[in-house]
This record gives structure tokens, sequence and C-alpha cells, in this order.
């Protein structure tokens, strides 16, 4: 039985003021439940912050990117060994947008899917998909080889722990998700993909999201897909309230 996630994604889209805000407006609102994971992907500045102000509550703490070397002369990077020592439980890696704006590849996913294990967090890992990529049937291709890429070297152990998500950058911030049914066909091939790599028990502990303008409003009808045990969400993510009514919402 996989528990059902649900992350935010806050992008570069916060500063101290409205972080504080949100924290405020959740603060006694989250389900006291354990029957959904509830987590927030933060930029690296304030996640100190947000891992003491939530030492009490269901919320889990992520952060956007790190490095894959825990120290050294690497200038203006995020050292995954800080995050763990400050009590960071995720890092999204190979978001779209890191790979298309900062130039990410596969290589280099994989050695910071390394990294996050190798520091005791887990990873929430993007497999991306373009419209052209989608017209020209060649997401399967793609998406298989963004999910073998980014395992290679993860033992079992480590494996059965991660979380990756279909996430179409076709989808992503434009207020129109991906139709539930290729949604469900994305995040099946995930985890046909991590039963080739591995077997059928760890495909079937490793927990599948999708994210593409994910917002309350659509949430429930995404997360009835089989293969689909939790969202990815940027934009619904941003303000207390609208995340609060995307975790309410029974999945
Ligand atoms: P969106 O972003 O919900 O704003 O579409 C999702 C994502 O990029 O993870």
């Amino acid at each position: 039985m996989r528990i059902p996630m649900i992350v935010g994604n806050w992008k570069m889209n916060k500063t101290a003021a409205t972080v504080a805000k949100f924290m405020d407006g959740i603060r006694d609102n989250l389900p006291d439940s354990r029957m959904i994971e509830t987590a927030i992907c933060a930029p690296a500045l304030f996640l100190e912050r947000m891992v003491a102000h939530t030492a009490d509550m269901p919320l889990e703490i992520g952060a956007e990117n790190c490095y894959f070397e825990d120290s050294g002369a690497f200038t203006g990077e995020t050292s995954p060994m800080a995050l763990s020592q400050a009590g960071v439980d995720f890092v999204i890696l190979g978001h779209s947008e890191r790979r298309k704006i900062f130039r990410e590849t596969d290589e280099m996913v994989n050695l910071k899917v390394q990294a996050v294990f190798r520091n005791h967090m887990r990873p929430i890992i993007c497999c991306d998909e373009t419209m052209g990529q989608r017209e020209n049937n060649d997401t399967v291709h793609w998406v298989v080889a963004q999910v073998i890429e980014a395992l290679k070297g993860v033992s079992e152990e480590d494996a059965r722990t991660a979380i990756i998500a279909y996430e179409p950058s076709w989808a992503i911030g434009v207020g129109t998700p991906a139709t539930p049914d290729q949604i469900e066909e994305g995040c099946y091939l995930i985890r046909q993909t991590v039963a080739d790599v591995y077997d059928d028990t760890i495909a079937d502990e490793v927990r599948v999201l999708y994210g593409g303008s994910v917002k309350p409003a659509n949430i429930n009808e995404i997360m009835q897909k089989v293969d689909v045990d939790g969202v990815l969400v940027g934009n619904a993510s941003l303000e207390a309230q609208s995340f609060l009514e995307l975790i309410s919402n029974d999945p």
C-alpha cells in the first residue's frame, strides 16, 4: 500500500515575508493524518527556518536542487550534506527547468541522485517530456531513458524509497494538466521501467507522482489513476489556502 503524497514546489517564488505568511496560514490547519504525506520544496535560503518551524507539524521539507559533491570549491552550489544536516527530507532533482535552463544532463541528475541517497535523504526525480517528443511518438523512449539513467548505480534498498515524477513540460505552468489517461500512461511507464531495472516488488513500492498544472479543482481526478501516487505542484502550492485545499481533498 503506497501512501499518497502531495508535494509543493515553490520554485523561485518566495521571500522571507511570504514564507512566513504561508507558515502562519497552514499552522493548526494541516490534516492530522498519516494517510497522506505532505511536503514543501523550497529555495535553500528558507529551508533551515522551515524545518524548525514544522518540527511538530505533519509536513516535510525538501530542497529544489543540490550539488553532487558534499563539499569543496564549488562556488554558489548547495551541499547535499549540509541539506541533510539541516533536517531536509527530500530533494527535487532533474526538474525540466533545471534540465532546460541550467543544462543539467542525465549524468548530472544521476550523480545528484546518488549524493542525495548517500546523505540519507530521498530524491524526487523528475522525468520530462516535451510536446515535440510526444508528437513524434518519442515519449516512451525518452521517459524510460531518464528513469534508467537517473537510477544507475542505485542499490535496491535505496531505489525502493525513491520518488519519481512524470512531468511533461508542456503541461507545466499552463493551467491545463495532461489528461488523466496521459498521466496514467506516463506514470505506468515509469513504474514498468523500475520493474525492468529492479523487480516488481520494488516497482510496487516506488511512489510515482504527476506534475503539471495540478490544482484543487483537478487533483481528485488525477489521484484516482492507479499508478499515480501523488502530485508535484508548482503554482497551486504557493498560497496556504490553495495548498490546504490540495491536501484536504480525499485521494
Ligand atoms: P505547475 O508546476 O504546478 O505550476 O504547473 C509543476 C512543476 O513544475 O513541478
